[in-house]
């Protein structure tokens, strides 16, 4: 059995726009994960620039920036047995076109930019706890018993 930890997602305004945050939670609460935080907000600049950071240099990324500090965000934290990189898999490939169906961005995402949803990147390792400690504070993070604990991934 692979280690249980947290990992951060959080469904873009895209997403926000069309309707689909329900949707996008239910898929991580099928799966078994287990919701440990979540906020609906607004992304300050400045977060949004510490956040996609790794793409400082890229031509994209002020269209990045502009884009998730288009409209509000929720912002989560969902956990399980090697949770980053279940919910990768869950999420799908960066580009909507090249992601499976039944993935979220293969289901639901629109193209490059409008990929409806971020989450930590299991090829980074840490990315995971950095983004949870970038969007929320340690009080935030909820320690709960559900009653189907033994049935959770
Ligand atoms: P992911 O979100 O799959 O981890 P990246 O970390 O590579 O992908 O990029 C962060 C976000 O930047 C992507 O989700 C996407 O919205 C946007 N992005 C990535 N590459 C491009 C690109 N070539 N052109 C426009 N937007 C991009
Ligand atoms: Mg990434």
């Amino acid at each position: 059995m692979s280690e249980r930890e947290r990992t951060f997602v959080m469904v873009k305004p895209d997403g926000v726009k069309r309707g689909l945050i329900g949707e996008i939670v239910s898929r991580f609460e099928q799966r078994g994960l287990k919701l440990v935080a979540g906020k609906f907000i607004e992304i300050p600049r400045d977060l949004a620039e510490e956040h996609y950071g790794e793409h400082r240099e890229k031509d994209f990324f002020e269209g990045l920036v502009e884009f998730i500090t288009s409209g509000p965000v929720f912002a989560m934290v969902w956990e399980g047995q090697d949770a980053t990189r279940q919910v990768r898999s869950m999420v799908g490939e960066t580009d909507p076109a090249e992601s499976p169906a039944g993935t979220i961005r293969g289901d639901l995402g629109l193209d490059l930019g409008r990929n409806v949803v971020h989450a930590s990147d299991h090829e980074d390792p840490g990315s995971n706890e950095r983004e949870i400690d970038l969007f929320f504070d340690e009080e935030e993070l909820i320690d709960y018993e559900r009653p189907d604990e033994a049935w959770l991934y």
